[in-house]
């Protein structure tokens, strides 16, 4: 059964564009300024808090309720998703709140400002710029997800600029460190108690409401074989970059095997529910400043999504085991025994929110008003850190935002235009759900 948005005319929508169409110039404003200040985080660090900043002052004028607050104190958790590789100290979340009068349901709108680096491949566009051209705004981050993040934001500043006052609470949050399956902003604001009975995330969805996200394990496999003495001796030169070829026939058969998973409803229609990707591949390089040698070492960075339903801890075991047992079974991998490395534990995990939950008809009731009445109910093609909110605080959590291409690839952009419908969306929704 097609889930159905509840169609009835609101008025939430219609106000939502008359409270949203006078900060228009100011949101997209607030977009191009975070897409220019830099908050690239490659852990173990990240440097977000000048965006942070920016946020803070464009947000100023609002005389909303802001606070900005040091995420170092995860540091000393035991919350078993703080990453303990990562460094927190020095790095803040902000968070607007706007107090209901105590009567409402209250709502989190969050949405981190880390982004991951620029990258090799070259820019048509610097990914600094923040340039406006045929209607996107170009830059790192622009779609992942600063134009999210503008667009929730948004919402606070149209209700404090009219002097609104919902029954519930309304907090918006910019975290730090959810790029490389970090979790740590996300987890901090959640630890400290900004919590609400709905959260949504502006992740680039596409203007789709997302109901449910993919969990995520990540590994690199690493086999060093070659002896650097060999070379231009007596002795043959051994070289681990045909068994890596091995490893990638290894991989190739649990894609092929994964195709098969048993689906559920949210991820019936994908064509590929439960993705197996290489995600590098190396033994030695093609720089001009490497001799042409045979490579000492090989390895291969490996990526293994898994859907809401599964036992993701029992899954990467079977994983494990059976890599263990393919290189048991190969003689060149008993003489030189890989390594297996997670590059975060635990691994990421799905969520899902049922169609017919109070949350999932608000948001998408609201998404219908606003953007018509085909807007699509769907669920992710990556992880987020959803899961954290939803399955370890319990709070119902959808994800919706703009319209845009490029993450985590060079020349990302976002249509200004969605930023705008997405922020409507959401102050549509928030005047329903909060009353
Ligand atoms: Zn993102």
């Amino acid at each position: 059964m097609k889930p159905r948005p509840a169609a009835r005319p609101s008025g939430a929508a219609r106000d939502a564009r008359r409270l949203l169409r006078p900060l228009e110039a100011e949101i997209v404003r607030l977009a191009r300024a975070l897409v220019r200040v830099d908050s690239v985080a490659v852990p173990p660090g990240g440097h977000e808090t000048a965006a942070q900043l920016v946020l803070r002052g464009l947000l100023k004028p609002y005389r909303l309720d802001v606070e900005m607050y040091d995420t170092g104190f995860l540091e000393r958790s035991r919350h078993p998703y703080v990453r303990r590789d990562r460094r927190y100290a020095g790095r803040h979340n902000l968070i607007a709140r706007l107090p209901g009068q105590g009567r409402g349901r209250s709502l989190l709108l969050s949405g981190h400002v880390d982004t991951v680096p620029v990258g090799r491949d070259p820019w048509r566009i610097s990914p600094w710029s923040g340039a406006v051209r045929k209607g996107r705004l170009h830059g790192r981050g622009s779609w992942d997800m600063k134009g999210g993040l503008a667009a929730q934001f948004a919402v606070a500043m149209a209700l404090a600029r009219a002097g609104v006052r919902l029954g519930g609470d309304v907090l918006c949050e910019s975290v730090v460190d959810e790029e490389f399956a970090g979790c740590g902003g996300t987890l901090a604001g959640r630890l400290r108690g900004d919590n609400a009975d709905a959260c949504a995330i502006a992740e680039g969805t596409n203007h789709e409401v997302v109901r449910a996200t993919r969990g995520g394990h990540f590994f690199d496999v690493t086999c060093r074989a070659g002896d650097p003495m060999a070379y231009f001796s007596k002795k043959e030169v051994v070289s681990p970059a045909v068994p890596a070829g091995r490893l990638l026939g290894w991989v190739d058969g649990w894609a092929r095997r994964r195709q098969k998973v048993r689906r559920g409803g949210t991820y019936r229609d994908f064509p590929d529910p439960a993705p197996v990707q290489v995600l590098a591949v190396e033994a030695n390089r093609f720089d001009r400043d490497v001799p042409w040698s045979v490579p000492l070492v090989a390895r291969l960075r490996v990526y293994f999504q898994f859907l809401p339903h599964e036992d993701v801890g029992a899954r990467v075991r079977d994983i494990e085991a059976s890599l263990r047992a393919f290189c048991r079974k190969d003689p060149f991998f008993r003489r030189h025994p890989v390594k297996i490395e997670p590059l975060v534990h635990p691994p990421l995990l799905g969520h899902e929110l049922p169609a017919d939950h109070p949350w999932t008809r608000c948001l998408h009731g609201a998404a219908a008003r606003v953007l018509g009445a085909r807007t699509r109910l769907s669920a992710s093609e990556w992880p987020c850190d959803a899961f954290l909110v939803q399955r370890e605080f319990g709070i119902p959590t959808l994800l919706f935002g703009p319209r845009g291409a490029g993450s985590h690839n060079a020349n990302e952009y976002v249509y200004v235009d969605s930023i705008l419908r997405t922020a409507e969306v959401y102050l549509a929704a928030a005047l329903e759900w909060c009353g």
